[in-house]
C-alpha cells in the first residue's frame, strides 16, 4: 500500500512538477467536509476525539502545573474564554508537534509556527493570550488537528492550510485518489 502510494506520488510529482497528494476518497471527502464547517462543530468534534484518546493520562497536564503536585493551577481566563477557543489551547498542549510543524496565518509576523500562537513556552507552560482573541490562529489548530486525526500528512496539511489562508494561494494542493 505504502509503495502503490509513494509510485503514485512520483508519478504525479513527475507529471505536475510540483508536490501532489495521494489520499483515499474518504480522506478526501473529510478534508473537504471539515474545511466548510464553522469553528464551532470542528471545536466538538475535536473536543471529543481529545478526551477520549489524550486526555486520559495527565490532569495536571491541562491545568499547568508543572510537576503534577496539588494544587492544581488555574487555566488563565483567557483560555477557557470559551469552548471553542479553549478547545484549539488544548490541541497545543496535547499535539505540540502538530502545531509547531505549521506556519500561522494570522497578523503576528513574529510568531514563526502556529504553535507560538497559543505558547510561550511548552516546558514550562506558559499560555500565550493571543491566540485567544484570534479567528484564524483557533481555525487552523482545530482544522491540524483533525485533519491529522484523519490520517492527512503534514505535507498536506500545510498545502491545504496555505490554500484556505495565504491570499495568493487560490488552488489546493495537487490531490490525487487512490
Ligand atoms: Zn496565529
Amino acid at each position: 500500500m505504502a509503495l502503490f502510494r509513494n509510485v503514485i506520488l512520483a508519478i504525479c510529482f513527475l507529471a505536475m512538477n510540483e508536490p501532489c497528494f495521494a489520499m483515499d476518497t474518504g480522506q478526501y471527502q473529510e478534508v473537504q467536509k471539515l474545511m466548510q464547517a464553522p469553528s464551532g462543530i470542528l471545536a466538538k468534534k475535536a473536543s471529543e476525539i481529545l478526551r477520549q484518546k489524550y486526555e486520559i493520562a495527565d490532569f495536571a497536564l491541562h491545568n499547568g502545573a508543572d510537576d503534577g503536585a496539588l494544587p492544581f493551577k488555574a487555566l488563565p481566563d483567557f483560555v477557557t474564554s470559551n469552548p471553542t477557543s479553549y478547545t484549539a489551547y488544548r490541541i497545543a498542549v496535547l499535539r505540540p508537534e502538530l502545531l509547531s510543524r505549521q506556519q500561522c496565518y494570522c497578523d503576528r509576523k513574529d510568531h514563526p509556527t502556529l504553535l507560538q500562537c497559543f505558547l510561550i513556552s511548552d516546558k514550562p507552560l506558559i499560555y500565550n493570550d493571543h491566540a485567544a482573541t484570534a479567528p484564524v490562529c483557533i481555525r487552523e489548530s482545530l482544522l491540524v488537528f483533525l485533519w491529522s486525526e484523519s490520517g492527512i500528512s503534514p505535507g498536506e496539511i500545510t498545502g491545504y492550510l496555505r490554500f484556505l489562508f495565504d491570499p495568493e494561494i487560490n488552488q489546493p494542493p495537487q490531490t490525487s485518489l487512490n
